[in-house]
């Protein structure tokens, strides 16, 4: 009898446990927000990232999965400025799942909470400008990494009032390394001050701002238009007049206009990651931070 009631007291405290332990669903769009997310979320949140970083952030290809994923999510995290605008709405609407409906408690998009740059009213989408609010690549300042993780873990202290001093300490944990690692980054960053780089797509431009680093000119002369040969003389010339440092290129766009500009010019090439998985080295939102800088100053 005894041995039964143990029994029974053993069973209540596991299902009270396992019912303490539910994990919130919760999606992302890109691997760094799930990462911010997991940072924070901890062990209270399943987090899942549609997207993968080594594909071009614009143009990601729906899978079926994704309608599953959000199916079940409680929480949808998204980066903003139309930069999903192209695969994101379908797959929500698809997904029927009231939770997360923009509007709603659930849905949540981290453009809202800075200002960003180079907001140009004059150029609209259809002459090709794929960042008609501004520049959506908010994610490369460590700045707004901090206010993201900080409006991320309001969010899942609102969405989870029982667990908000997780949330809580999970957050100035965070905070606490970030700083640390943004000094350093600021430190190893001092030699490019001032100086001059050439992107191939405006992904970099939060980053460049932050660290001081001037951006003479892009490779393609309107976001997601690519170069035309006129357009790649031009930069011979401003490589030279401005003695531009470096090619700054991504994963995913073709090289072949920044080769042919080194060919003419000598200017090097670095190829830097603009997300988690975008390069091996970058597993999460430090070492993708950290990767940036040991390519930019490597020499
Ligand atoms: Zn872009």
């Amino acid at each position: 009898m005894k041995f039964k009631l143990i029994l029974i007291v053993m069973f209540l405290v596991v299902s009270f446990n396992l019912a303490g332990a539910e994990k919130i669903n919760v999606v992302a769009t890109y691997p760094y927000i799930a990462d911010i997310l997991q940072k924070i979320g901890g062990e209270n949140i399943k987090v899942t990232s549609l997207a993968s970083g080594d594909m071009d952030p614009h143009t990601i290809t729906p899978r079926p999965s994704f309608i599953a994923k959000l199916r079940s999510a409680k929480l949808v995290v998204i980066n903003g400025g139309q930069l999903e605008i192209g695969w994101l709405p379908p797959v929500l609407q698809q997904a029927n799942n009231p939770q997360i409906i923009p509007g709603s408690n659930g849905f949540m998009s981290l453009m809202d909470f800075i200002t960003p740059l180079e907001v140009n009213r004059e150029i609209s989408r259809a002459q090709g400008d794929v960042h008609p609010e501004g520049n959506p690549h908010i994610h490369l300042d460590p700045a707004n990494i901090l206010i993201f993780a900080s409006a991320i873990k309001d969010k899942l202290s609102q969405l989870d009032k029982a667990r908000e001093i997780d949330y809580q300490k999970n957050y100035e944990a965070f905070k606490q390394k970030w700083q640390l690692k943004t000094n350093e980054w600021e430190t190893r960053l001092q030699g490019l001050k001032g100086k001059y780089v050439i992107p191939y797509h405006k992904l970099y431009s939060y980053f460049l701002h932050r660290f001081g680093i001037q951006s003479a000119s892009e490779i393609e002369p309107l976001p997601g238009i690519p170069p035309s040969a006129r357009h790649l003389a031009g930069l011979i010339y401003v490589i030279k007049q401005q003695h531009v440092e470096l090619i700054i290129q991504d994963v995913y766009h073709s090289s072949q206009g920044a080769k042919f500009l080194k060919e003419k010019t000598g200017i090097p090439i670095v190829i830097i990651p603009h997300d988690i998985g975008a390069v091996k080295e970058a597993v999460d939102i430090f070492s993708l931070f950290d990767e940036i800088v040991k390519r930019l100053t490597q020499k």
